[in-house]
């Protein structure tokens, strides 16, 4: 009997190799994408304390300022939003190669579509998907402004920053 199981299991792994192999790569591949982001929300409160900020959550009162900063709008593609329909994206994205953090200036308000459409894309590039013209520059320009009002830097060197912790 015992022997009959192990032959199963062997057997499963031996006709859908693809799968099984996928399946595995893709939780190794979460399970580090979790950390990343725990680790870049983490660093995030920190830089936020440093520039004189609350950590950014956001809670209503957060989110009630970056609605007003973007006039209730889609930073991208200028629909109107509400804090109920509100997603927010990461204009450098969290992940382990661009190290974007949570934190004032790299979080942005933006439709449901949008946050869905853009994932891992430069912001720079989206937007020139959702608008042209004088709208595209008015809404770059916005986007741009903000970052700079909050005092993110976009280069922000983990290493450089970790060592003055
Ligand atoms: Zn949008």
């Amino acid at each position: 009997m015992q022997g009959g199981i192990e032959q199963n299991n062997i057997t499963t792994c031996q006709i859908y190799p693809d799968i099984y192999n996928d399946h595995m790569a893709r939780s190794k591949s979460d399970i580090a994408n979790s950390a990343i982001r725990i680790f870049l929300q983490d660093v995030g409160k920190f830089y936020d304390e440093k520039r004189g900020f609350k950590p950014f959550i956001p809670n209503k009162s957060q989110k009630e300022e970056l609605l007003n900063y973007f006039n209730y709008q889609c930073c991208f593609c200028g629909d109107n939003l509400t804090a109920k329909t509100l997603s927010q994206d990461h204009l450098v994205p969290m992940n382990k190669t661009l190290l974007g953090l949570h934190s004032w200036g790299n979080v942005v308000p933006c439709c449901k579509d949008c946050n869905n459409e853009k994932q891992q894309k430069s912001w720079e590039d989206f937007i020139k998907t959702k608008a042209s013209g004088g709208i595209l520059k008015n809404r770059e320009k916005n986007i741009t402004n903000f970052v700079h009002s909050k005092k993110y830097d976009p280069n922000l060197n983990l290493h450089d920053y970790a060592d003055n912790l």
